[in-house]
This record gives C-alpha cells, structure tokens and sequence, in this order.
C-alpha cells in the first residue's frame, strides 16, 4: 500500500511517497532531506501536532495557548478535554506553564498576554 503525505516542515512542502507493507514501511521516497523522512515515518505510525487554542482565565477573558511540543493525534479528545478544564488565574504570560504534562511530557503554553 502507498500513502502520499506533504511535508509540513519547511515551506518546500515536499510530496513524499510512502510504500507500506502491512504496518512495516518498505521505502520513503520524494523527500528533500531527512527531517522529511521522519516527519513521514512519525506521520505513518504516529502522527503528532502542535495543538493551538485557548483557555478561559478566571475573569472570563480567553487566553491564547499552544502545547510546546507536538502531542500524538490519536490522543487528541484526551487532550482537548484537558485543555477545556483549564481555568488560569491572571496574570498571563507569553512562555507561562499553564498545564504541565498535558501529553508525552508536552506542556501547555500561554501564546499571550492578558493582565
Ligand atoms: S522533506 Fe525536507 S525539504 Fe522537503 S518539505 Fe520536508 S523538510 Fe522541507
């Protein structure tokens, strides 16, 4: 089976061509360099983002946030319902630790400012 995948690290956005036998990857081809080739093999057997939204802070304001590392897929509902619980207290931060350990040892960041 071939999976076709665009690489999203860099603006190149290469078509990368991924030919797998069951679970097992047989070969990766159309990369421009290795970081593409990664980015195929974590995309086929575990694909990961960074998560952006936002949280509610105490007074009601809603505060941007990301996590600071890419976060599996897979545990996505998992995640967001973590997300969804946060209540921060003011206040924030760009950089601030909103929630340590949101997955995989990924936390979550505060993406702005509010006072
Ligand atoms: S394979 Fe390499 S050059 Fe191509 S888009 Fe990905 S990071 Fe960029």
């Amino acid at each position: 089976m071939k999976k076709t995948l665009t690489c999203i690290e860099c603006p190149l956005g290469c078509e990368i061509e991924v030919t797998m036998n069951g679970d097992e990857i047989v070969s990766i081809v159309g990369n421009g360099c290795l970081r593409g080739k990664a980015y195929a093999e974590n995309e086929v057997t575990c694909p990961k983002r960074v998560v952006t939204s936002t949280v509610r802070a105490e007074n009601g304001a809603l505060v941007p946030v990301k996590t600071d590392a890419p976060v599996k897929k897979s545990e996505m509902f998992e995640i967001m319902q973590k997300i969804n619980a946060v209540k921060v207290k003011l206040p924030v931060k760009i950089g601030d630790i909103l929630l340590e350990n949101i997955s995989d040892g990924a936390n979550l960041i505060a993406t702005g400012n509010e006072e």
